[in-house]
């Protein structure tokens, strides 16, 4: 009998742990979870829905050192994901562009169906155990002076979100072993901005959101932009995030276009249109028309309209700048809010020092690392799940196969 420690029960150590134990008997597989709860992060994907895949995958979903994934994603895609939760009596459903979910509609749904298989394959979970060294011996691994394994798979996670168990330890392991990290910042997180209007605390609004630096746009995305107490959150800000986070050195700024259903030259029309058929209307009733009223009254003021004002005395250029603010809003960023409110960390294991196929250590033989604390992240959508469950898996199959060789 072989022994395989998995540093971390999140989910690409139960998807190593459970594809091994599926393809062998020969091994005892131990996984080492810090927190008292194994897949407590898993509860929290989603917003308690846990979007687990997504059928719409494509290279560019990725960011990091995206060539590595490949070969993991082309071995195990988001339909075997699916087949692979179906296999163990969970079935999904399909939602708005592609998003994968749970049939229950229940992040829980999927921890429990991961812990039912790993207990069916007689996968020991070891939880409160943090490992915080890791010697490598003459034929396997000395975890924490204590625990001695023939494998080890290394699948701790990255920094973001700590509350969740992941606080940057694998990082320290790989550290140990001389392994490169690409320095860890936080992605898929809000952007603090100090320098726009309080009143529009609480205003949640469809726009076009474009990040811009040295006057070039660097990346745009639709959605519901939510403005908050300390700046910009919504997914189409969480997947510009990882830009800002990236370069902390830049100044960059958010272009909204707060209207991006309707053209500017037919949105002045509109907007004239509305000013002579009912002249004594005010502004604020004006811009009310078009765009939540709290996010009106601040746009108008910006262009120096009070909302008040009857929009019959609005002049052609005084609509026309409007209409300009409600298609490009300017927002100075300060930065991304950190690690703590991130779903995602950018950067981590350097991956030329590991191989594409098993995950497997080039510096050290019967080493695998997966999941988030290899330097590939993806955008919102389940792809960093799908990650997790593709080099968890491949890893697992991996380890399975050395040894039946
Ligand atoms: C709020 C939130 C919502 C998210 N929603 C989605 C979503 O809907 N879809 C999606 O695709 N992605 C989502 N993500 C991202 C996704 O959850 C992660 O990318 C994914 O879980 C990474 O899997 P992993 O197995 O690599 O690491 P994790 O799932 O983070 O698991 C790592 C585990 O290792 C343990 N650990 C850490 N250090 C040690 C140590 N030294 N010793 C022992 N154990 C240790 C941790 O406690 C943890 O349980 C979300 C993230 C967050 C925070």
């Amino acid at each position: 009998m072989k022994t395989v420690a998995i540093i971390g029960c999140g989910a690409a150590g139960s998807a190593a742990a459970i594809t091994l134990g599926r393809a062998s008997a020969d091994f005892t597989v131990t996984v080492y979870e810090r927190l008292a709860k194994p897949l407590k992060k898993l509860l929290a994907t989603g917003n308690g829905r846990c979007n687990l895949t997504n059928e719409r995958l494509s290279r560019s979903d990725y960011f990091g050192d995206t060539a590595f994934a490949e070969s993991a994603l082309r071995r195990y895609p988001p339909q075997s994901t699916v087949d692979f939760f179906a296999s163990m009596g969970l079935l999904c459903k399909t939602e708005a562009e592609g998003r994968v979910y749970p049939i229950s509609g229940q992040a829980s749904s999927v921890r429990e169906t991961l812990l039912a298989e790993m207990q069916r394959l007689g996968i020991a979970i070891e939880t409160g155990r943090e490992i915080t060294e890791v010697q490598p011996q003459k034929d396997g691994f000395l975890l924490n002076g204590q625990y001695f394994a023939d494998f080890l798979v290394l699948c701790a996670g990255g920094s973001a979100a700590p509350q969740h168990g992941t606080d940057g330890g694998a990082f320290r392991l790989l550290r140990q072993l001389g392994h490169t990290v690409v320095s860890p910042a936080p992605a898929l997180t809000a952007l603090v901005a100090s320098r726009f209007p309080k009143s529009l605390k609480g205003v949640r609004c469809v726009c076009r959101a474009a990040l811009v630096c040295k006057g070039k746009e660097l990346y745009n995305m639709g959605g519901e932009v939510q403005f908050t107490e300390y700046g910009l959150s919504g997914i189409p800000i969480m997947q510009l995030s990882r830009l800002v986070s990236v370069a902390p050195q830049e100044h960059f700024t958010v272009k909204l276009d707060c209207l991006p259903q309707m053209p500017e030259a037919q949105l002045q029309s509109f907007l004239l249109e509305t000013k002579k058929s009912a002249p004594q209307k005010t502004a604020g009733t004006l811009a009310q028309g078009i765009l939540p009223k709290a996010l009106g009254d601040a746009l108008l003021l910006s262009c120096g309209i009070h909302r008040d004002e009857p929009c019959g005395k609005l002049t052609e250029v005084q609509i026309a700048r409007f209409v300009g603010t409600v298609k490009c809003y300017t927002v100075e960023i300060d930065r991304p809010r950190g690690f703590d409110f991130a779903q995602v960390t950018a950067g981590g294991a350097d991956v030329s020092e590991f191989d594409p196929v098993t995950m497997q250590s080039k510096k050290w033989p019967h080493l695998y690392v997966c999941g988030e604390t290899l330097n590939i992240d993806g955008g919102c959508g389940g792809y960093n799940l799908q990650w997790a469950w593709s080099s968890g898996r491949a890893a697992g199959e991996a380890i399975a196969k050395e040894y039946a060789d």
